[in-house]
């Protein structure tokens, strides 16, 4: 009677610890996922950061549009 008892918590305790983990890593989950989908990468031009998905990208720099593409990096000097 003495195992069987014991058997009997050791799986309530796994069934306790495998319920808490899945309550716990729930919220985080999505999160990662959304960040490793669409990361971000900041215009050359204006500064204002688009999913890479949108931006456009020359010369190793990201651009948020056609136009600011053709117009290149910002620069103080004009
Ligand atoms: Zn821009």
């Amino acid at each position: 009677m003495g195992l069987f008892r014991l058997l009997f918590w050791i799986a309530i305790i796994f069934a306790a610890i495998w319920i808490w983990r899945r309550f716990i890593s729930k919220p985080k989950r999505p999160r990662t996922r959304e960040d490793a989908a669409a990361p971000m990468v900041r215009c050359a031009h204006c500064g204002v950061h688009v999913p890479r998905s949108q931006a456009l990208s020359q010369d190793q720099r990201w651009y948020c549009s056609q136009a600011h593409l053709e117009q290149g990096p910002h620069s103080g000097d004009r």
